[in-house]
């Protein structure tokens, strides 16, 4: 009996050493290898060389209309160069480091040759070539990742006699009423099209199927776990107090706008539910996501509760109790700061005030989820820029007290797609408008040569009362480095402004009073240029700085910089933010010139996941995204959004759980644990 389970070591020419090398590369199994998917497809059909876009690669058949003309630049490295008649286009070919084609290749003979097209100089860069008219054997051929002394014509070789005795014991695993649908192709003939195609065609059709079935038993797993998170949670209901609601929108400093009024129904409807409130809140930066804040956390005091605000960064905090203060003092209630600086007896009783229930709102970093720090009645926790969590500490959080409602805030505008994979078990809400009044914030972006230039105009916002941030290269490997570049900027402009102005310096090194300190004294205008590391990136809110100027720009991702940028234009005067950059690629003056041109995060966003990639977009290991096969979350998000959908309407279908049609399905979540209160992060 062949089983798909069978050990590769089954299949013919595959010895200890190759399976050994197989087993290098994750395939154990006849199954695993049927699954080694191709990575690309070489196409070798001929096509006309109108159709085909510079530097793509191309196979053409012509024939040699002149003399090769060889020419060496040293020993070992030459450049053949003929000229070629491909149909009614006369083009150059060249060929490096091959001068023995020099005698091969004669006039008038007819060549086969594949390599990269320059539409400019209408010239191929020769990969391969072959005497000849072009063969119409293996013309579309799919290319395998190898290791080792096993190549690619050996793996296709073991792949063929895998699907010749086991491809008939691939089974479905999708519902026939979703392949009917979609219109997708079986499970086996999908796998066989994957490593057999004959054009592009084919290749597009089968991956259709298995980017569905991807996405669909991810996002099955996600919404499963969302279903089971709300119905298993024994949530609080909180029935806040409708009335003083309004009285407190009534005492806010400004009316909201509607994107505000829109987010604060969501959450108030999560707060009222008996489920557990776990929702993403997504707004751009100064989108005004602090007064949503304070409206919840006022809502849930009006129920009875008390709420907790965490944030990232001590300055953070310290600026977030100031202006929680601000619009939740005016009402009654108490909030207080706790940050690792706070100590000692002042600590002590500030835990006890807690414990107590006179302490209404606390604010803090991770500190606030130490064991120490019990709550008298907690029911609202709200976590800003929470992406700089970890995993643990959004575990630690849901645990503690009685199931708080959760709210999480982050100003990095996740794309859709990456929101719905990685969060795609939390619900979303967007402020998708500013506060009126806005002024655009002008970007530029300078090459480092025009320093002085850039200097001299900011010198002149100062002059006029303004203030300015000076943002360091960021060194990731060495926070070392990194402080020695902010200091030696700042000894720079120290030198440069003089008297004239007073220069500050804020990096990560610095003593969390220092800290403190700088940042107050910048708060206050009593320094004018802050230079600092990355560290200022979230929430601080100085209106009166008006310009922003970022070293070694390139070296950020869009997001971050939007980030960075946000820290201006918060006030009433037009804002300025410089990118001082070299970018050497394409991509680096791409995104250079994107940032120039648009202050819409959300954009920019998309922007950054298309040229970074899904890896990068939330930094180091941060992602917790999961890795599909086949599947590519940024191009096949409509998949993904369908698949979602579908899970969705399954998981919540009646029949789901007993109907046959689903075994297989329901076997997987099953096994997945999210049933049994396993979290997916
Ligand atoms: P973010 O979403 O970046 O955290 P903030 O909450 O810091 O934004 O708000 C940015 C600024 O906009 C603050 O100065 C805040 O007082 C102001 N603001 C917020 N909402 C409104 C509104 N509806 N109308 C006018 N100004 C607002
Ligand atoms: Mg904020």
């Amino acid at each position: 009996m062949t089983n798909l389970k069978d050990s590769v070591s089954i299949i013919k020419g595959i010895g200890e050493e190759t399976a050994s090398i197989l087993a290098s590369m994750g395939i154990f199994t006849v199954f695993d290898l049927l699954e080694h998917f191709p990575y690309r497809y070489e196409d070798y059909r001929l096509r006309d060389l109108q159709d085909v876009e510079h530097d793509e690669k191309v196979t053409v058949e012509g024939k040699v209309h002149s003399e090769p003309s060889l020419m060496f630049y040293s020993r070992k490295r030459s450049r053949l160069t003929i000229q070629l008649f491909v149909g009614r286009h006369l083009i150059k070919v060249y060929f490096f480091n091959q001068p023995y084609l020099k005698k091969k290749l004669n006039i008038a003979d007819t060549i086969t040759v594949t390599g990269k097209w320059d539409k400019h100089r209408a010239a191929i860069t020769a990969q391969e070539c072959k005497l000849g008219p072009h063969q119409n054997t293996a013309e579309f051929e799919p290319v395998y990742s190898v290791k080792g002394s096993l190549t690619v014509k050996t793996l296709r070789k073991f792949i063929l006699q895998a699907f010749q005795h086991y491809g008939h014991e691939i089974d479905e695993n999708l519902p026939i009423s979703l392949i009917e649908k979609y219109k997708l192709m079986a499970r086996k003939d999908a796998m066989k099209m994957m490593h057999f195609p004959e054009s592009q065609e084919d290749v597009k059709h089968a991956r259709r199927r298995f980017v569905y079935e991807e996405f669909l038993y991810f996002q099955l797993k996600m919404q499963a776990l969302r279903k089971f998170e709300r119905e298993h949670s024994a949530g609080i209901a909180q029935h806040y107090d409708l009335k003083k609601l309004r009285d407190f929108f009534d005492k806010l400093p400004f009316p909201l706008t509607g994107a505000q009024k829109r987010v604060i129904n969501e959450i108030c409807a999560d707060l009222k539910s008996p489920y557990r409130m776990n929702r993403l809140l997504q707004g751009d930066v100064g989108s005004g996501k602090t007064v949503v804040a304070a409206v919840a956390l006022y809502a849930s005091w009006t129920a009875g509760y008390q709420g907790a605000l965490m944030v990232p960064t001590e300055i953070l905090a310290e600026q977030h109790a100031s202006s929680l203060q601000a619009l939740l003092g005016q009402v009654g209630l108490e909030v207080a700061l706790l940050t690792s600086s706070v100590k000692g007896k002042k600590r002590k009783e500030l835990l006890e005030r807690l414990e107590n229930g006179e302490i209404n709102i606390l604010i803090g970093t991770h500190a606030l989820i130490q064991d120490e720090v019990q709550f008298h009645r907690l029911g609202l926790v709200i976590t800003d820029e929470q992406h700089r969590f970890g995993v643990e500490q959004r575990r630690i959080l849901r645990e503690k007290g009685i199931a708080p409602d959760v709210l999480f805030m982050t100003a990095t505008p996740i794309p859709r797609t990456l929101a719905i994979t990685a969060f795609g078990e939390m619900d979303v809400s967007i402020i998708d408008e500013l506060p009126a009044g806005r002024k655009m914030i002008e970007t530029y972006w300078a090459k480092h040569e025009m320093l002085e230039r850039v200097l001299g105009f900011v010198e002149k916002e100062l002059s006029k009362g303004r203030q300015a941030y000076v943002i360091c290269p960021l060194i990731e490997e060495s926070e070392k480095l990194d402080v020695q570049n902010a200091i030696d900027v700042y000894h720079m402009l120290t030198d440069y402004y003089q008297s004239k102005f007073h220069v500050g310096l804020m990096h990560g090194r610095l003593h969390p009073d220092e800290k403190e300190q700088v940042m107050k004294e910048f708060s206050s205008n009593q320094i004018q240029v802050l230079v600092s590391t990355t560290v200022v990136e979230v929430g601080v809110n100085v209106p009166n700085a008006t310009i922003m100027v970022i070293y070694d720009a390139e070296r950020f991702g869009l997001s971050q910089l939007h980030q960075l940028r946000g820290r201006v234009g918060r006030g009433e005067d037009q804002s300025y933010c410089f990118l001082l950059a070299n970018p050497k690629t394409d991509v680096g003056k791409e995104r250079m010139k994107i940032m120039t041109e648009t202050n819409d995060g959300f954009l920019l966003s998309e922007k950054d996941l298309e040229l970074r990639g899904p890896g990068d977009f939330f930094g180091k290991k941060q992602s917790g995204l999961p890795e599909f096969k086949v599947a590519d979350m940024v191009h096949d998000y409509r998949a993904l959004e369908v698949a979602r959908n579908d899970a969705q309407l399954l998981i919540n279908q009646e029949d789901f759980w007993t109907n046959d049609e689903y075994t297989q399905l329901r076997n997987y979540i099953e096994k997945s644990g999210v049933l049994a209160g396993e979290k997916l992060d």
